[in-house]
């Protein structure tokens, strides 16, 4: 990626100054350069299995116990991690812009440790964990020898995410989608564009009026009708737009 200069990234920071409100939908690209892996760029991320034959509730239903050891070290390896570059500019533009509202499709909890005010979870938190049954939120699980944790009212306990074939929180969807409706810029950061009905929010924004700006080092389905396209890694174009946006401001 040639370094963009200030003279590439003005118009967006004058248009991102201007704006009544800013929205973002981040995907698993966004994390990559702290060390979490993504889904679709790796092959044999974990043992044999693709993620999508573990993280679905068929999946939990016949092997609870190979679904847990999966989200486990996942799990393990999120909580080790920190927020790079990239989630750190994002938390920036909470203060630098009017209105800023962060959707993510990540689970890893990074742009709420990063510091973002305003984070709306689409596929859920894997720091978290639920009752299948009854929903109910369990802070701690215990894990013994051989068994699973379960819910008082019997019903297993399972990461608070959102599988494969599983509904989006409503509340977050429906705000999320409010947010693509009325924003004047939004941006789509570090997701392939593929996983439904997230990815439907950058064309949504757009249909609705909205500059829509990608960063992704790759192409995907959005860059033909995106308003920009930032090619490069988010923890390095991030930061440069946010000083862009400080330079403007003349801060
Ligand atoms: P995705 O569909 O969001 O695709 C990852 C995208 O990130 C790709 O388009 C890739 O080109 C791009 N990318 C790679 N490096 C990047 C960088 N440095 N900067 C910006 N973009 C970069 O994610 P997926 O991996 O296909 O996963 C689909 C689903 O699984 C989503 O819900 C996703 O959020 C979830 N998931 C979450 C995490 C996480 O919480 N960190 C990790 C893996 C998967
Ligand atoms: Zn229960």
């Amino acid at each position: 990626m040639a370094e963009l200069s200030r003279a590439d990234l003005q118009p967006l920071a004058e248009r991102l100054l201007k704006a009544d409100l800013v929205g973002a939908l981040t995907g698993a690209g966004v994390s990559k350069e702290s060390g979490v892996p993504t889904f679709r760029e790796a092959d044999g991320l974990w043992n044999k299995f693709r993620p999508e034959e573990l993280a679905n509730v068929d999946a939990f239903i016949s092997n609870p116990k190979r679904v847990w050891d999966w989200y486990n070290w996942r799990r393990d390896l999120m909580g080790k991690v920190d927020p790079n570059p990239g989630h750190i500019a994002l938390v920036q533009f909470d203060s630098l812009l009017e209105e800023f509202v962060l959707v993510t499709q990540n689970v890893d909890n990074l742009h709420n440790r990063a510091g973002s005010a305003n984070v709306i979870e689409l596929h859920g938190n894997i720091e978290r964990n639920k009752c299948h049954s009854c929903g109910r939120f369990v802070d701690e699980v215990v894990f013994e020898k051989d068994t699973l944790p379960k819910c008082d009212c019997g019903g297993m306990i399972r990461p608070d995410v959102v599988w494969f074939g599983e509904m989006l929180p409503e509340q977050a969807i429906t705000t999320a989608w409010q947010v693509a409706e009325k924003a004047d810029v939004f941006f789509s950061i570090g997701t392939s564009a593929a996983v439904y009905p997230a990815a439907a929010l950058p064309f949504e924004a757009k249909r609705a009026g909205a500059y829509v700006v990608e960063i992704n080092p790759v192409p995907t389905e959005l860059s033909r009708v995106a308003d920009l396209v930032l090619q490069g890694p988010s923890g390095e174009i991030l930061p440069r737009i946010a000083d862009v946006i400080r330079e403007v401001k003349g801060e």
